[in-house]
């Protein structure tokens, strides 16, 4: 195990590269929820950990409008939970770093090393919690527009879109969720959804049953985004029957499901089908010494409580790993 002391006086702090030198006991890949809760739990044990991430702290957390289910907190939003779980998370003499993971390979002696888009780094043991990213249509006009009137996120471009007419496309409880944090801008919020019935929990959709914003289109499909300049309109094909609709719109917002941010682990790891990780009850991989956490995981609940709840074991897991190496 290296001492903490050694690791903490130079190692502190957010910084944007680093040398080949660098050794950890712990590297925790992602810095949502699972591994800020991981982070903080081998720091706390002494152990010299380091936290990578790509983007923002605070994962998907960070882009969710308000959130009523985790534990301690009546409503909160998203990008206040994220700060709160960033700060708590480093308060223990973490280090943390801003790249991307690009490779975990075999090192020496046992230990892993952990190529980044800024350098590489050298760990006994790695926990992965690096989560999900939205899925996207794949339909014409989707990529050319991103940015100019397609989003994925309601809460990064919601207020751009005051007094427009938008659409949210998806049945679960992300997309209800996140068109009614829409309606507190748009003037009215289409949900267009491809079967007659949403995915999301009761409790979500009778809230956005009450919401007099929001108008619901079941049965069809986008077929095509459509504009200038910026997004114009949508072309809604109904399942079934073939039919065309053209529904005017300025901002179309795209929930229809997340895929596991896992291509790094490829070669290094067995993944199923979907990308998913499958671990034991304590997160340990196949791999002796990897771990991993939170959504990137093959199971059934995705949620911030069971998130943090993984990261957790994970950590302690990882530390009984490095303590007997
Ligand atoms: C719109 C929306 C609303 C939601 N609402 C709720 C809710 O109300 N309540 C609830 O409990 N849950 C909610 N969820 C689900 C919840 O946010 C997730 O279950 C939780 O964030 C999962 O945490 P995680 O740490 O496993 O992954 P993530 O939150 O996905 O974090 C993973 C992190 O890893 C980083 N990363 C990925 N690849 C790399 C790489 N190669 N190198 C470095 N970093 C990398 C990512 O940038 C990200 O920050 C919602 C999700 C969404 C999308």
């Amino acid at each position: 195990m290296l001492t903490r002391v050694a690791q903490t006086g130079k190692q502190k702090g957010r910084t944007e590269g680093f040398g080949m030198q660098e050794q950890f006991d712990v590297a925790v890949v992602g810095g949502g929820p699972a591994g800020m809760a991981a982070a903080l739990y081998t720091s706390r044990a002494k152990l010299a950990t380091v936290i990578i991430e790509s983007n923002v702290f605070g994962g998907q957390v960070a882009v969710t409008g308000v959130i009523e289910n985790y534990p301690g907190f009546t409503s909160i939003p998203g990008t206040e939970l994220a700060q709160r779980m960033h700060e708590a998370a480093m308060r223990f003499g973490a280090a943390e770093r801003i790249a991307e993971v690009e490779a975990v390979l075999p090192g020496e002696g046992g230990r892993f090393v952990v190529r980044t888009s800024t350098g590489s780094l050298g760990a006994r043991s790695v926990i992965v919690a690096t989560g999900c990213r939205h899925r996207t249509l794949g339909v014409p006009g989707e990529k050319e527009f991103q940015s100019r009137g397609v989003s994925y996120c309601a809460v990064c471009d919601g207020p751009f879109y005051e007094g427009a007419d938008v659409v949210v496309v998806g049945g679960g409880d992300s997309a209800l969720q996140e068109a009614a944090f829409l309606s507190q801008y748009a003037s009215s919020v289409t949900i267009v959804h491809r079967r007659q019935e949403f995915r999301a929990s009761t409790s979500v959709q009778e809230k956005a049953r009450h919401n007099p914003k929001l108008r619901f289109v079941l049965g069809r499909v986008v077929e095509e985004i459509r504009g200038d300049d910026g997004v114009q309109e949508v072309a809604l094909r109904e399942v079934g029957s073939g039919k065309v609709d053209v529904l005017p719109a300025e901002g179309v917002f795209i929930y229809v499901g997340m895929e596991p941010s896992t291509e790094f682990l490829r070669g290094a790891l067995p993944l199923s089908g979907d990308g998913l990780i499958a671990t034991d009850q304590r997160m340990r991989t196949v791999v002796p010494g990897l771990f991993a956490a939170g959504d990137v995981r093959a199971k059934t609940t995705r949620q911030i409580a069971t998130a943090v709840g993984e990261g957790v074991e994970a950590a302690l897991a990882a530390a009984e790993f490095v303590r007997e190496a």
